[in-house]
């Protein structure tokens, strides 16, 4: 088998990566070793489009996200992609959290997100008449998507323009052969299939530093490793349903690791609570990871019921876990997405996409971008 592109991983990223080089005239094809698309962190997270407030300016989590915010709705109008425009507040619930509202508006701006405004607690009031605070952040640009949705859209388009989306293919290893690369991958049947390939496209979400290993990458040296960190959800009754129209986020944690225990809405205007941050020991196994521990209600309750008062404890109901692949392994700092051509490690054509982390659902489209203007750059044979 042959084909200009191959792509590793069919989660968001993946699928946004098929869809940016089939439309390009590669021949391209995805393999997934799930029996779908999209069965990891891409159905286990918020849904939110978010808007590129928290990141530092001029990392590409900053640029890619407003660039994302600004495009994702005109192309979800243009895919019939359901979302909600339905904007965020970011509030302090102290009037001691006021400064660090404002440290965070000031990054806003250096990232060139669009529309913010700060409120009063009395504006907040007249929005959210069921939130209390000392003063919050509104972003009218942040909504929600269906993020289901969002793939079968990806896949369409890759599909429309010729790529192969393979399921229940496993991608197992790589050797270099003059100017392209031969790739082992393993179907369900457990038969081995060889493919050549000049380009290489590893966006294996959790397991892309595993890949990015499997290239001969020393993955300590240039900070591939990843670590994995877990949230949880709870949904909150529907008797609440109504009583938020926005999206309401505490203040982020001050490293960043999480943006906070927040209120989201569903498609189906359900309250959703989360996601916490929890490392998860190198010691449980995989098939640990996604088990609800429920032990955490009392703390999501108080965390919520700060700035959402009438929230009782009888509401929250254990819903999901999601986990993020960390490129730090503590919670001492914040690091950016890793899009990067190998050209450096002797490796032209192959780029991993390593600590995709959030805001990576909004991103995927720009992180594909990105890659192919890397790629365009870098060989002419690519438009
Ligand atoms: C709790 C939580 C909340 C989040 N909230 C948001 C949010 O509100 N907004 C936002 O923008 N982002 C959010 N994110 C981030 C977002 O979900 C991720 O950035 C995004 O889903 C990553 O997509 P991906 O395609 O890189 O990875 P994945 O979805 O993990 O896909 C990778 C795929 O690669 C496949 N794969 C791995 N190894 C192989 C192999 N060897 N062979 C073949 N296939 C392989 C896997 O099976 C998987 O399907 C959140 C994440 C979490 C965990």
């Amino acid at each position: 088998m042959q084909s200009d592109v191959l792509i590793i991983g069919g989660g968001i990223v993946g699928l946004a990566c098929a869809a940016e080089s089939a439309s390009r005239g590669l021949t391209t094809i995805l393999v997934e070793k799930n029996e779908s698309f999209g069965m990891e962190t891409s159905s286990r997270n918020s849904e939110v489009i978010h808007s590129g407030i928290y990141y530092p300016t001029g990392s590409l989590k900053a640029r890619l996200c407003v660039r994302a915010n600004h495009n994702i709705y005109s192309e979800c109008e243009c895919h019939n992609v359901w979302y909600n425009k339905c904007g965020k507040l970011i509030v302090a619930v102290t009037t001691d959290e006021i400064p660090s509202l404002e440290k965070l508006h000031t990054r806003a701006l250096a990232n060139g997100v669009e529309e913010i405004q700060i409120l009063d607690p009395h504006d907040v009031h007249k929005i959210e008449p069921n939130i209390v605070c000392t003063g919050a952040l509104f972003l009218p640009t942040t909504g929600i998507v269906d993020s289901h949705e969002l793939m079968k859209s990806y896949l369409t388009e890759a599909k429309g323009y010729g790529a192969d989306m393979v399921f229940n293919v496993e991608y197992l290893g790589v050797n270099q052969s003059n100017s392209s690369y031969q790739v082992e991958l393993k179907d369900a049947n457990g038969e081995i299939i060889k493919l050549n390939a000049r380009y290489i496209i590893n966006s294996a979400g959790l397991r892309s530093d595993k890949v990015a290993e499997s290239f001969g990458i020393d993955i300590d040296e240039f900070g591939y490793r990843l670590h994995y960190n877990r949230g949880h959800y709870y949904s909150v009754s529907p008797s609440k349903s109504k009583t938020i129209s926005h999206l309401v986020y505490p203040l982020p944690h001050e490293r960043l690791v999480s943006v906070g225990i927040h209120i989201t809405i569903d498609k189906g205007g359900r309250i959703k609570l989360g996601p916490d941050t929890e490392y998860i020991d190198s010691t449980v196994p995989e098939t640990e990871w996604y088990k609800f521990d429920d032990s955490r209600r009392e703390f999501f309750y108080s965390a919520v019921k700060r700035y959402f008062p009438i929230l009782e404890l009888e509401d929250l109901s254990p819903d999901q876990v999601g986990v993020r692949p960390k490129r730090v392994g503590s919670e001492k700092e914040i690091k950016d997405f890793i899009i990067h051509e190998e050209i450096d490690k002797d490796l032209p054509g192959i780029v991993n996409l390593v600590g995709i982390e959030s805001p990576g659902l909004t991103c995927a489209r720009e992180i594909a971008r990105e890659v192919f203007d890397i790629l365009k750059r870098n060989h002419s044979d690519i438009k």
